[in-house]
This record gives structure tokens, sequence and C-alpha cells, in this order.
């Protein structure tokens, strides 16, 4: 199949429009769509990603308007949307449009992304577009467009050229139709903001929504049923003594890539790090082309650069990837979420 890679949003937007599969970018992920009113071309979607079909997809839309001709949006559904839309949250709302893909759900997930021209893109597609993140199902979302070319270029009808992700994890999900709101999935727009609006705010899957304060130090994580957002390498998930003891000894160094904060954080591990860096370069690897270090300062940074790493790694064909505890505080809930679903074991 021939993919039309371009940044003109009206031949994009005429491929959806025709029922063909577009991948693109939003502030969070890239996604890969199709008109919410076409269900065979958003089935597509379920075949290129390898997605299981009870997993129902969220539909993207321009404007609050739009939303409202579609779904019941309430009182705090509006305020919600007031508040953080354009942005990374996505409402479960009751549908009013039975038509629209999910056809047998009587619910749909509703998201504005941030950048005005998907959204003009959104528009020109018709007014609604279904899609979930662009990856194969299981593995990590993509944010980077080489790594989208790489996986959907021949597979796709379109890749919509535009700015790149920057949050660098999937949306927030909450749920306003159960007797609750309730938080689905952990993300940017934390549960601490959410309850300003949503007091009643509850958390159906605790593996989901481990509470902000209760975790200084995550070890590998409990096993739970599905592997989610993993690369292919291992993913350990340590605390900040143990990533400097890692990088120390014990890890082959060209088997093993390390993702963490800043050497002026740690005296220590800015001495090691410089050891394992001559190490690498004395073996001949400091040219690699991967670099087998990622340091960031704060938690948002280390989100947004994740997935891009994961994805470096698996690539390089690193077996471990030696991931620090995130910094409690702003930015912890959804990267310690993803980062434990990354570690568990397969
Ligand atoms: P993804 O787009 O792959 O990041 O995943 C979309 C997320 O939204 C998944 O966790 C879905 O289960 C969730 N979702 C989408 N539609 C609904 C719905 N109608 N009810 C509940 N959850 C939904
Ligand atoms: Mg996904």
């Amino acid at each position: 199949m021939k993919t039309l890679i371009s940044s003109d949003v009206r031949l994009l937007a005429n491929l959806i429009q025709e029922g063909k599969v577009v991948v693109f970018p939003t502030e969070t992920v890239y996604g890969i769509g199709a008109s919410t009113k076409n269900e065979v071309a958003c089935l597509r979607v379920y075949e290129i990603k390898g997605r299981p079909k009870d997993n129902p997809l969220i539909a993207h839309f321009h404007s609050i308007e739009e939303i409202e001709k579609v779904c019941v949006l309430g009182e705090l559904g509006r305020k919600l949307l007031e508040k953080y839309a354009p942005g990374p949250l996505t409402l479960i709302l009751p549908k009013k449009d039975k038509f629209l893909f999910p056809k047998e759900l009587d619910t749909l997930a509703v998201r504005i992304p941030k950048n005005p021209v998907i959204r003009e893109w959104i528009k020109l597609s018709g007014g609604a577009i279904s899609a979930p993140s662009a990856n194969l199902s299981g593995r990590p979302s993509l944010t980077k467009l080489a790594d989208v070319v790489r996986y959907f270029d021949g597979k796709v009808d379109g890749i919509l050229i535009a700015e790149e992700p920057s949050y660098g994890i999937e949306s927030t999900v909450v749920s306003l139709v159960g007797e609750h709101p309730a938080l689905l999935r952990p993300g940017s727009i934390e549960s601490k903001e959410l309850k300003i609006i949503l007091p009643e705010l509850v958390f159906p899957n605790p593996f989901e929504t481990l509470p902000v304060e209760s975790v200084s130090h995550v070890p590998l994580s409990p096993g739970t049923k599905y592997k989610h957002y993993a690369p292919s390498a291992q993913v350990l998930l340590v605390s900040t003594d143990e990533f400097v003891q890692s990088l120390k000894a014990g890890f082959d160094p060209k088997a093993t890539a390390w993702i963490g904060f800043s050497l002026s954080s740690n005296e220590e591990k800015g001495k090691v790090l410089s050891e394992r860096k001559d190490v690498l370069s004395k073996e001949g690897e400091g040219s690699l082309e991967f670099d087998h270090f990622s340091f960031v300062s704060t938690n948002e940074e280390y989100t947004s650069k994740l997935y891009a790493f994961f994805e470096a790694c698996d690539l390089a064909k690193v077996q471990t990837i030696i991931c620090e505890t995130p910094k409690p505080g702003k930015g912890w809930e959804g990267l310690i979420n993803r980062l434990e679903k990354a570690s568990l074991r397969k």
C-alpha cells in the first residue's frame, strides 16, 4: 500500500472522508484514526494494530459544540471540558448518536487535541475521528515521526506531519457514566486537580491509581493480566540508590540502558556515569549513534522522553532498561503508571 506522508491537512482529511486510515500526532502520543461514522474503517484500525476488539477507541473532536451534538455532556462534563479542553483529558460520556463507532456501546470516549492544526484536520475530516494510540497493541505508544514511519509506512493510507507529541503519554481517562466519576487511566491531568471539579472521583483499578504519596520506591511491579506499554527489553523500575548501584557495576553496559534524573541531582551518579561512559568508549562503543543514557530534570521531561527512549533501546537491541523511580509530586501519577506497566515481567 502507498502511504501518503504529508503536512497537507486537506489531502489527509480527504482520505478520512473516503474511509481511509491516517496516523497523526496529538499533544499526548501519535494516534491511528478513521472516521467515527465509518465502522468498516474503524475496524481496519484494530486489524492494523492487532488491538483486541473489546477495547473501544477514543473519538477526537475539534470543539465542545461538536461533542455536545453526539453526547450528553452534563454539568460536570461541561466544567471539565471548559477547564481542560483542548488538552490531554478523555471523558466517557453517554452517547446520543447511536450510529457512532462503537455502535454496540451506549457510551463514547471523547477528547479534543491541543494542536490547532490537528483540530482543523478533524474539522475538515467530518467532525470526529476515532483513534487509539498508533502502536502495535501492547507496545509503547509512539512519539516520534521517524518511529511512526518505520512501523506504519505501507500499512496505513496516510501519515499527517505536524508538531510532534510533547506530553509523551496517553491522555487521562475519566468516566462520567457510572455512579461516581471514575479515573480509568491516569495521565498528565492528575487526580488532585480533577478532584477540584470531581470531589467524588473514585479509582476503580487500584493498579492504575496508586496514591501519589504512598510510594517512594517501587520495585518490580506485581503481575497483572495484561502486558502494556512495554518494549521488548526488560524494564527494571528501581530506587535512586539502586539506579546508582546499577550504573556502578553488575550490568553489561552494552546490553543495558538507563533513564533517570540528571547528574547534578546526585554527585555520585555523575562520577559513576563518567566512568561507565569511559568503559563504553574504550570498548569502541563511544561513537554509537545510540546513547545508553537519558537524563532528565523533571517528571514531565521524563514522561515526554520515555516512550521514544524505549523505542531507541529496542532498535539498539538493548536487553535491560533501568528506570529510576519518578519524584513524588507533579507529573508522578501518569509516569509511575506507565513505568509500572512497562516493568511487568513477560
Ligand atoms: P488508547 O486510545 O489506545 O490509548 O486507549 C483508549 C482508552 O480509552 C482505553 O483505555 C479504552 O478502554 C478507553 N475507552 C475508550 N472508549 C471507552 C468507553 N466507551 N468506555 C470506557 N472506556 C473507554
Ligand atoms: Mg494505546
